[in-house]
């Protein structure tokens, strides 16, 4: 049933597109096939709605899903890092167990769907349903983040609140920097919790292709893909204590929200869309996608490890030589004297990879590479912003060194 939904879901999507050539070609269409769309729409709008209701079933399921990573990631072992020393000369320690954590959980889900205690559908049968119970969690969890984050009187770097007197950008871009709750960080809970929650959607989009008979070389793919990068952001999970969001960005919904909904939903769209679609690949087109993975890996996991064992031992060779160093502080060589943020440039070309097995006959399955170029474009400049501010004339000889900001010679 729910299914069916999301079946029809995808094709109001499609209808909108179709509905839209429709109008910019009169000559092959006429009005009343305008008017038999757009009804036809109207229809599955009616279903679609309930749909989004969350039964009982999905609130349990994501009931679950917290309550084992909260379990799992305080008593399962893993290296403890030190995160980035605060401007108070504080320091987070993180417990970087995501990959025994997510690989116990599919062992145990795994075995669960073999007794038939679970079923392994229960992801993709109930898409929109889990979708609207995260998204109204996430509404929920941001407005408890609000109010303790007001009326807090702590003073330290992570708890000191940063009220700016506007409720919506408050509560948006949140008030403290690294929130607790039961002594869990919840940045690094949701960030896990997000990236785990895209490989379990995928993994139900892909019993459930198993189920229906139309799993396909595309899907495969798209899944090797996708799964490789989940779990090698696993292996390298400490990394995630140095980035952007860690270290900058205060807790509010559009993180909660990023992380909790927009990663596994929006991030899984190939998957759910090759469910629907068949699609033949030749194999220059195969080996073709498995160098833009290939190169897009070796240049995203490069810069971003060179970036962490310049931070943590400074003289650590890069290539083989002595790195460039600007000001003592900025890396110079490497990746880092390519481009100012290569490892951005690596994320789009993995995030392309991953929507090529769809072909190229619907824009649908090239969400994902799109949001991340517009996001990562605007990412890109806050962050110069903020480092121009922290390394001031430091920064400016870096620029002058690096002229680049993400694509060597465009842009
Ligand atoms: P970065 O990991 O690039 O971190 C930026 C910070 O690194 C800067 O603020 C500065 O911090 C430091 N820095 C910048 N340049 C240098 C240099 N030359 N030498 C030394 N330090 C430098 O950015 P993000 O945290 O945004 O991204 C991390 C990864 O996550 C990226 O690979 C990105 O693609 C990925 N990502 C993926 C998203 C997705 O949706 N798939 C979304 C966002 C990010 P400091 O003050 O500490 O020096």
């Amino acid at each position: 049933m729910i299914v069916s939904y999301e079946i029809k879901s995808l094709r109001v999507v499609l209808k909108i597109y179709l509905i839209k050539q429709v109008n910019s070609s009169e000559s092959v269409h006429s009005s009343f096939e305008c008017f038999v769309e757009s009804t036809m729409l109207e229809m599955d709008l009616r279903l679609l709605l309930p749909s989004l209701v969350p039964s009982s079933q999905s609130v349990y399921v994501l009931v679950f899903y917290f309550v084992y990573l909260a379990v799992a990631g305080e008593i399962l072992p893993g290296k403890v890092i030190r995160g980035v020393v605060l401007s108070d000369g504080s320091q987070h320690r993180y417990r970087c167990n995501g990959l025994f954590a997510l690989s116990l959980l599919v062992a145990i889900l795994g075995i669960s769907a073999k007794l038939g205690v679970l079923s392994p559908l229960v992801v993709a049968d109930r898409g929109l349903e889990l979708l609207s119970a995260t998204f109204i969690f996430c509404v929920l969890v941001t407005l408890v983040l609000y109010i303790t984050g007001r009326t807090s009187s702590d003073k330290s770097s992570s708890l000191k609140p940063h009220v700016s007197g506007n409720l919506l950008h408050d509560w948006w871009f949140g008030i403290q920097l690294n929130p607790q709750f039961i002594g869990i960080d919840l940045k690094f809970f949701f960030v896990r919790a997000g990236m785990m929650g895209w490989l379990l959607i995928n993994l139900s989009i892909l019993a459930k292709s198993f189920q229906d008979g139309s799993l396909s070389q595309s899907m495969i793919l798209y899944q090797i893909f996708c799964a490789l990068y989940i779990l090698d952001y696993f292996v390298h999970e400490e990394y995630m204590t140095s980035t952007w969001d860690i270290i900058a960005e205060r807790l509010g919904f559009m993180l909660v929200f990023g992380d909790l909904l927009w990663i596994p939903f929006t991030f899984s769209i190939q998957g759910w869309w090759l469910l629907h679609n068949k699609v033949e690949l030749t194999v220059p087109a195969i080996v073709a996608n498995f160098f833009v993975f290939l190169i897009g890996y070796m240049v995203f996991r490069g810069a971003n490890k060179q970036k962490h064992i310049f931070k943590k031992s400074p003289k650590t060779p890069i290539w083989g030589k002595p790195p460039v160093v600007v000001g003592g502080k900025l890396l110079a060589s490497g990746y880092w004297g390519i481009a100012r943020h290569c490892n951005y440039l690596g994320d789009l070309m993995l995030a392309l990879s991953f929507s090529l097995p769809c072909g190229i006959s619907s824009p649908v399955s090239y969400f994902y590479p799109i949001y991340l170029l517009i996001l990562l474009i605007w990412r890109e400049r806050r962050d110069e912003e903020r480092c121009a501010e922290k390394y001031k004339e430091i920064w400016a000889e870096y620029l002058r060194l690096v002229p680049y900001r993400i694509l060597p010679y465009v842009y």
